[in-house]
């Protein structure tokens, strides 16, 4: 064999073919990956040409194109994983349209024989304050009717009468492509998924975020240690003004002015807005990931309160 020519990194040689397991039965693997941190640079300065040395060190480069959302050099980098996923999770994931996929078919072959399974302590309650989202667990031993240790046994009669249907349509000699339609949501798919890094970060964006549902957030977390050990100047640079940043409205940019001295203008509200109290939120979680003391952090909603 040829020696590469290729843009290759030790981190993301270390990582091709390693299986990172999400979920009972998941996982994420890395096939290939095309460039680095460098193909990033290199893509940028082809723009910005020989007259832009402020900027030429990797890393500066990198932040700057992050920061202004010049976000083209980051499509010149690939990868390519092979996922398992349950298809509840996939349904969600699929909704990226900017990756290519090619997925396990079970017109061709017969259902992978595997669902994802809940443990007792990990039903979620529905929450009250967001529609979409769910808050707390159905404790294993609580009062609650049915509880934790119910709700399991009972979704495991229903997936293996499920499977059991399935088996025996195929037995029948039913297409595979008619017996699947009562499998539940539960079934692992697999699929090969390979997208830019660009809109690679764009999904992780939306899926680390605690909004998204427990079970794809464990996937872009896996995701997530890949990119970083393979991008890790554009994973920091993505960190700062992305992941662990906030977008201020222009309401809240006036509350701002007014409680900085510069009085009130049009637009400004006296309320404490839906959005301000989101972007309270996200500036409590990014506190707390960055280590500030959990006790200051609660004390932010009282100020936020006297000050609005
Ligand atoms: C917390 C959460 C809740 C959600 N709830 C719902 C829901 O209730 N119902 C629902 O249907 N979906 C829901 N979604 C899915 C969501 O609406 C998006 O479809 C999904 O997140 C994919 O985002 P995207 O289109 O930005 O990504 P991609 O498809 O990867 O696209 C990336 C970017 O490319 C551009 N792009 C891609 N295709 C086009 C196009 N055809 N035209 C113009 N621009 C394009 C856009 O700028 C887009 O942001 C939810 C997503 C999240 C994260």
């Amino acid at each position: 064999m040829p020696e590469t020519k290729r843009t290759t990194t030790y981190g993301a040689e270390k990582l091709i073919d390693k299986q990172f397991p999400v979920l009972d039965d998941g996982f994420v693997r890395l096939v290939d990956y095309m460039g680095s941190d460098e193909s990033i640079v290199q893509a940028a300065r082809i723009s910005y040409g020989k007259g832009t040395k402020s900027t030429s060190k990797d890393r500066g480069l990198i932040n700057y194109l992050m920061r202004n959302r010049h976000t083209s050099p980051f499509e010149m980098c690939e990868l390519k994983f092979h996922v398992r996923v349950p298809m509840d999770t996939w349904r969600q994931w699929i909704r990226h349209r900017t990756a290519n996929v090619n997925e396990y078919s079970t017109r061709y072959s017969e259902a992978i024989d595997s669902m994802q399974c809940t443990k007792p302590d990990e039903w979620r309650k529905q929450a009250t304050n967001n529609k979409q989202g769910s808050d707390g667990f159905i404790g294993a031993d609580e009062l609650d009717i049915p509880n934790g240790q119910e709700l399991t046994m009972i979704e495991r009669l229903g997936q293996n009468e499920a499977t059991r249907i399935y088996k025996e349509r195929i037995e029948a000699g039913v297409a595979r492509e008619q017996a699947r339609k009562d499998l539940p949501l539960s079934t692992y798919t697999e699929a090969y998924w390979k997208i830019d890094l660009h809109n690679l970060l764009h999904f992780l964006k939306l899926r680390m975020d605690e909004h998204a549902q427990f079970e794809i957030r464990q996937y872009a977390n896996a995701i997530a240690e890949i990119v970083k050990a393979i991008y890790p100047l554009t994973w920091s640079a993505f960190e700062e003004y992305v992941l662990n940043s906030i977008q201020l409205s222009k309401s809240e940019i006036l509350a701002l002015v007014y409680h900085l001295g510069g009085g009130v203008h049009e637009g400004f509200d006296v309320k404490i807005s839906k959005d301000i109290l989101e972007n309270l939120e996200k500036m409590k979680s990014i506190a707390t990931k960055a280590g500030i003391d959990k006790d200051i952090i609660m004390g932010f909603d009282q100020k936020v309160i006297d000050m609005l």
